[in-house]
């Protein structure tokens, strides 16, 4: 009998017990709930895994605790500057978008790339152009703005440094938050799929990209292997190739889901320094959800009943 699960992520790093207070931890958590209700909701109806991936990163794109969509960090201009990606593992299908200003859900920007561009990947104001065609719905500068992410900004606007989601504390080494979000799955198909959407880094300049829209990087997606979404510095996912490098290890050396991602998250990236995290699905629909920080907001469910919502180690 064919089986549909899936997982989501809304970013890792320094969450501890000691970093969210308990009406945080709640928010938080019901935030996951309803992002894997949205994305079961698809699977349940025989849809497709793209459709359930979609619909549950929309659904922590409208979410303002998570940095993407609506509640995206502010770039050094104090704009927003968002990325995005989604992949199809039946035909090796993608779409992405990196840089776009006043979209709601990029995700679904990064969908209409895919379905209707004959292009990868757009960026900037030509991404902007594209969703302008397509109907696509923007929102005012005021939708993003949150105080929280306007003082993360703020703290460190007058230097060089970039920051990824953060508290904003006096402290020299504030916890270090990803608040990038993804989600995975597979449908009652059999088909796999990822998707990712994240604002990036605070204070960020000159156009920097992430691996969040980099298909290979953070986001990935292949019915033979796996589906992956990334979460974590991004410039490191970049160079270690995370979800194609994952993908290789099952298809030519035959690791498991869970050992391939053991190690990229714990070896390789750890080796080079990466803090982070991911989500990966396999074609049985294994799931498997490491990091390599102190806690990561992640949850999955599956057709068999298993649900699980968690933040920390
Ligand atoms: N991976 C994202 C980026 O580098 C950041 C994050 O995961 O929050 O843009």
């Amino acid at each position: 009998m064919n089986s549909y699960a899936i997982a989501i992520h809304g970013g890792a790093g320094t969450i501890s017990k000691d970093t969210i207070t308990p009406e945080q931890e709640l928010e938080y958590i019901s935030g996951l709930k309803a992002a894997l209700e949205a994305g079961e909701k698809v699977l349940k109806k025989h849809g497709s895994s793209t459709d359930a991936v979609e619909a549950a990163v929309m659904a922590l794109e409208n979410n303002i605790l998570f940095n993407a969509g609506r509640g995206a960090v502010f770039t050094h201009e104090a704009t927003h500057e968002m990325d995005a990606a989604i992949m199809e593992g039946a035909q090796l299908r993608a779409g992405a978008v990196s840089g776009v200003s006043n979209i709601k859900n990029p995700v679904q920007l990064a969908r209409a790339i895919m379905d209707h561009s004959g292009s990868v990947l757009l960026a900037g104001e030509g991404a902007n152009e594209f969703a302008r065609k397509m109907n696509f719905k923007f929102e005012e500068d005021d939708y993003f703005f949150s105080q929280y992410r306007y003082d993360q900004l703020m703290k460190i606007r007058d230097t060089d440094v970039v920051k990824l989601d953060h508290s904003v504390s006096d402290s020299p080494n504030p916890p270090k938050r990803f608040g990038t979000v993804g989600a995975v799955a597979l449908d009652l198909h059999g088909n796999l799929a990822a998707a990712t959407s994240t604002g990036g880094l605070t204070n960020k300049r000159y156009g920097r990209i992430g691996d969040t829209p980099i298909i290979g990087a953070g986001t990935y997606a292949n019915n033979k292997t796996c589906a992956i979404s990334c979460t974590g510095v991004g410039e490191y996912y970049i160079r270690a190739v995370v979800g194609h490098d994952i993908s290789c290890l099952m298809e030519y050396k035959g690791l498991s889901l869970e050992e391939a991602c053991n190690e990229l998250v714990h070896h390789k990236l750890m080796e080079m320094g990466g803090e982070g995290g991911l989500i990966g699905i396999d074609a049985k629909g294994n799931i498997t959800m490491p990091f390599n920080s102190e806690g990561m907001y992640r949850g999955m469910k599956k057709k068999d009943g298993d649900f699980v919502v968690e933040i920390y180690a």
